[in-house]
């Protein structure tokens, strides 16, 4: 680093976990951010001033006067313009360093699995279920870690599946496609501005975790968020040795049948509600644990 980076990444430097290694690695770590809206607006945001080096930022959508109220990467002089453009100008202003490569577009099969194999790590910041699966999908197959978030109305949920590990769930092993879930007309429901910066930055902020290997991932756990009265509940995730997307994947791995990590989660999964298990130890008796776990459900997302 140079003098100036020095200086502008000073308060990371100062952190023992972050230190002089931990920014270089920011600074070299590519990342793609899938939507531009909600959740995409203060995770590039972050990403961009904490001096990640490399952001792709995919959204085909343009800058609406109803996104303005809190999608922050768009000001009220960018409307009409397109989200990944918006977002690039923006993002430059606060750090040029950071490269932002702007694709305006839906992306194909194809061009998703290109783009998710040239990065390191992936955030889904999207607004639909069918966009989840492909970005899982891609992620499976290159074996990068997915940082995924959602929100609506006043529920957020955050989780990190950190597909280089041999033990990781996917999202699908979660939330299985094509199962029922709330199908949300996004256009249609409101959403509370600050939920969005809140998942939103906790994707950040497990992105840059994952880039410089600071502390414990949410990898295997799904973090629940009641804005209402501002409540936070855990459930583990265990990998589905049934998954249609992971399955082949873990089955493939001859190694893991003797591993610690697989003793933990094959053949203890009881189906009931396809890979979450159980809540964590801060929880309460049992009675609440399996209320609190059957309503994890996945979240559509108004971007
Ligand atoms: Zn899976």
């Amino acid at each position: 680093m140079n003098d100036e980076q020095l200086l502008r990444y000073a308060r990371h430097v100062l952190l023992d976990e972050v230190g002089i290694e931990g920014q270089e690695s920011f600074l070299a770590t590519r990342a793609l951010i899938v939507g531009a809206g909600g959740l995409g607006s203060p995770a590039a945001l972050y990403l961009t001033t904490a001096g990640l080096g490399d952001i792709t930022l995919v959204d085909d959508d343009t800058v609406e006067l109803s996104n303005l109220q809190r999608q922050i990467l768009h000001p009220t002089a960018h409307l009409g313009q397109f989200k990944a453009e918006s977002g690039r100008t923006t993002l430059a202003a606060y750090n040029p360093e950071t490269r932002v490569h702007a694709r305006v577009e839906r992306l194909s099969a194809d061009a998703l699995d290109a783009a998710v194999a040239a990065a390191h790590i992936v955030l889904d910041c999207t607004d639909n279920f069918a966009t989840r699966h492909a970005i899982n999908r891609a992620c499976v197959h290159h074996r990068k870690p997915l940082v995924s978030g959602a929100a609506i109305r006043f529920d957020g949920q955050v989780a990190v599946f950190d597909l280089r590990r041999d033990d990781a769930p996917c999202y699908h092993c979660l939330f299985p496609e094509g199962e029922d879930v709330e199908a949300a007309n996004c256009a249609t429901m409101g959403v509370f501005a600050p939920l969005v910066g809140i998942i939103g930055s906790m994707q950040a902020a497990e992105a840059l975790k994952l880039a410089a290997g600071i502390g414990e991932s949410l990898s295997g756990r799904l973090l629940m968020l009641d804005a209402r009265y501002m409540q936070w509940r855990q459930v583990n995730v265990r990998r589905d040795p049934h998954c249609a997307v992971c399955g082949d994947r873990v089955r493939s791995d001859n190694v893991l049948e003797t591993s610690p990590s697989a003793e933990r989660a094959p053949g203890a999964c009881d189906d009931r509600t396809h890979g979450v298990v159980d809540q964590d130890d801060h929880g309460h008796d049992d009675d609440v644990k399996v209320q609190q776990v059957g309503r994890a459900q996945p979240l559509a997302t108004a971007t």
